[in-house]
């Protein structure tokens, strides 16, 4: 569908529309900051947010899913949980990081219930109005993405630009009534936020290319720098569960009461904490601070780019702001290594 024009008092009609029709989920003020949460009113959509607190990942890849139920007698049942929602006011780095979780949920072997999840979501992008401190996307190649969403916002001045890219972007800009098309001035203006984009989501000052990082981190495996910054690490985990890029999960049967029926979940896990890598036998291949903190970096720019062809941080700062010993950020730590170069 060619790019139409949304009037605010339109967009604040559909996201109406849409709310009666489907479970919408956007960014909603909690206190000063943004979190993703059911919408009950087209006036709780916040789509100024600067970053929310955990990413839509939550709602592809919950903390906590039943995988299958079993019982005593050895039969099993698989579980795809999952009801059709509508993910609005993305922004592109999180769309970003969608596109790598598909990308990683269905290379070698497709999680079936990673995808059932997926293909009831309908993602609603939207272009970044106001840029939180701690972010780097512009160094990551991630400050506008020109796919993975199924509809794109741009505010353009007191008006949107809408994009839909999908059947279902088509079907849900339905509900907005006939829209205009986007006129030359419209278009013009959204170029030119895209190539302001490239400034705004750029807070933090990557000191070289995302390609180069593979690279750097081959050259840094015994930098002083992983032992300094450690040192001040509690191994809380905060920062990769609230990393829209990290997607590691630990399997566990829990056996009920009746001990007869069981169901087996997965729930977040993360490489900063201390049990994550430790194996039966009590063994642990990641022993120390060191070693688990540096193994997260590693595991982001180098490991996945390995095997999957994409650096696993899209740049959202989410890590820098929630670790409380400041040490969490991506670019201070790549730059460490670069100095040392
Ligand atoms: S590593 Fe940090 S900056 Fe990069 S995607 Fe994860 S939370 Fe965002
Ligand atoms: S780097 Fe920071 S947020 Fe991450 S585990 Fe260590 S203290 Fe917690």
């Amino acid at each position: 569908m060619s790019p139409k024009k949304l009037s605010l008092p339109t967009m604040n009609d559909w996201v109406a529309a849409l709310i009666r029709e489907h479970r919408v989920f956007g960014p909603q003020a909690k206190g000063d900051r943004f979190a993703y949460d059911l919408l009950g009113c087209a006036a709780d959509l916040r789509l100024d947010h600067d970053v929310t607190i955990l990413p839509p990942r939550k709602y592809l890849m919950p903390p906590t899913e039943v995988l299958i139920t079993f019982t005593r007698s050895g039969k099993f049942e698989s579980v795809m949980e999952g009801e059709p929602l509508v993910l609005f006011g993305v922004h592109p780095y999180d769309v970003a990081a969608i596109a790598q979780m598909d990308r990683y949920f269905t290379q070698d072997h497709a999680d079936s219930h990673y995808l059932a999840r997926r293909k009831k979501v309908t993602i609603v992008a939207c272009d970044v109005q106001s840029a939180s401190e701690n972010v780097f996307a512009a160094c990551m190649g991630t400050a506008t993405v020109p796919d993975g969403f199924d509809v794109l916002l741009t505010l353009v001045g007191e008006t949107y630009v809408v994009e839909s890219r999908t059947a279902a972007g088509d079907a849900l800009l339905a509900l907005a009534g006939v829209l205009e098309d986007a006129d030359a001035v419209s278009l013009g203006r959204r170029e030119q936020l895209w190539m302001d984009a490239q400034k705004l989501l750029r807070r933090q000052n990557l000191r070289c290319r995302v390609e180069d990082l593979p690279g750097l981190l081959d050259r840094s495996y015994e930098h002083p720098a992983w032992r300094q910054k450690s040192e001040l690490c509690f191994s809380c985990g905060s920062c990769v569960m609230v990393c829209p890029s990290c997607f590691c999960f630990d399997v566990q049967d829990e056996v009920g009461w009746d001990l007869v029926s069981g169901e087996r979940r997965r729930q977040w896990d993360g490489c900063l904490l201390t049990q994550f890598a430790c194996v039966a036998g009590g063994h642990n291949f990641r022993r120390l601070r060191e070693e688990r903190y540096r193994h997260r970096f590693y595991r982001k720019g180098k490991y996945l780019h390995d095997r999957c062809g994409f650096v696993a941080c899209v740049g959202c700062g989410r890590c820098a702001a929630a670790c409380t010993s400041g040490i969490a950020s991506p670019v201070a730590l790549y730059n460490s290594l670069l100095e040392d170069q």
